[in-house]
Parts: structure tokens; C-alpha cells; sequence
């Protein structure tokens, strides 16, 4: 059976139409504006089949989270970005226009998440204005590079009363000692 035929792509779509949920990633994602893709089902063997049609994603168990007696279910997840962009591609035809608004709503705050991440920035080490890559990292960066991010201020001050400390449970000691004698 070709999964990558128009009928398939029809059914995939109908699928994720019904169950399917599209949401902006949660936590160190949502500042890149990530988009996640989402169908949760009690039919494994629905979601199994989504999957192969799809091409990509995984399935997971979901944990009965109110009474015992409930179904299992099951969930089929997507978060990288190339491959949501390419279900979501793919499978565009078949969608409702509230499925494509919500599509062209998150990947326009993703864009912009992404035009945020890139702005240059000051370096709180070197004071140097610098401008991140983009990459994944680009969102978190801080310091121009490595060397000043060792270098960091608060490090430096970290460092010093740490020392400071150590030095005077020396002297402490040592003033101990001679009083002992
Ligand atoms: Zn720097």
C-alpha cells in the first residue's frame, strides 16, 4: 500500500481535521516560537496508520489522568519544525480555513520569535554589541563568545568570595592554633 498517494493525504488530513490539535510549543521551545503538532486517539492502530502516512512523528502513551475506567489513550506527536512545516505542507489542501488560519497565525509569531531572537545585543562581559547566528541557541545567547561567558561578572564575583571565604577559614584556623600553643 503506497502511503504517499493523494487518497491517503486526503484520509490523513480528514484524520488530523477531526483529532488533531496545533498549538505553539511549551516551555524552552515557545521562545523560538516553535509549532507542535498533536492527535490524540484511544485507537492505536488510527494512529499508527496516520504516522506511516505522515512519515514522521512519534506515537506516545497517555496517562489516564482523571478516573481509572477510562480509555487508554494514545498520542501521536510532532515538534521538529522542518517536518511540521511539511505535514502541515502536505496535508494543507484537505485542512478547514480555521485549521490554515491557525497554521499562517503560528508560523507568522514564529517568525517573529525568530526576528527577536537574532537582534543584536550587548555583551554584559566586554560591553562589545554582537548579533547571534541563527541557530537554536540563538534565543539564549547572551555573551559574544565563549571566553567572555567564562568571564561572566557574576562568575568572576562568584570566584572571589569563594576565595575570600577560604581564606578566612584559614586565617580563623590558624588564629585557633596559635591560641591552643
Ligand atoms: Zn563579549
Amino acid at each position: 500500500m503506497a502511503y504517499d498517494d493523494y487518497h491517503w493525504t486526503a484520509w490523513a488530513a480528514g484524520f488530523f481535521e477531526g483529532e488533531g490539535c496545533i498549538t505553539a510549543a511549551s516551555g524552552a521551545h515557545s521562545k523560538r516560537g516553535n509549532i507542535a503538532l498533536s492527535v490524540s486517539n484511544s485507537d492505536l492502530s488510527m494512529l499508527e496508520r496516520f504516522r506511516d502516512v505522515v512519515g514522521v512523528g512519534a506515537i506516545y502513551e497517555q496517562r489516564a489522568k482523571t478516573t481509572p475506567g477510562r480509555r487508554q489513550m494514545w498520542a501521536w506527536n510532532l515538534w521538529n519544525q522542518r517536518e511540521v512545516d511539511q505535514v502541515c505542507d502536505r496535508l494543507w489542501t484537505f485542512l478547514s480555513e480555521r485549521r490554515r488560519t491557525r497554521i499562517v497565525e503560528l508560523r507568522y509569531l514564529r517568525a517573529e520569535a525568530i526576528m527577536r531572537a537574532l537582534r543584536p545585543r550587548e555583551c554584559p562581559t566586554c560591553h562589545c554589541e554582537f548579533c547571534p547566528m541563527p541557530g537554536n541557541s540563538a534565543t539564549a545567547k547572551v555573551y559574544c563568545s565563549k571566553r567572555c561567558r567564562d568571564n561572566a561578572p557574576y562568575k568572576r564575583e562568584r570566584y572571589r568570595a569563594k576565595h575570600k571565604a577560604a581564606q578566612r577559614r584559614y586565617v580563623e584556623r590558624k588564629r585557633l592554633a596559635s591560641g591552643l600553643v
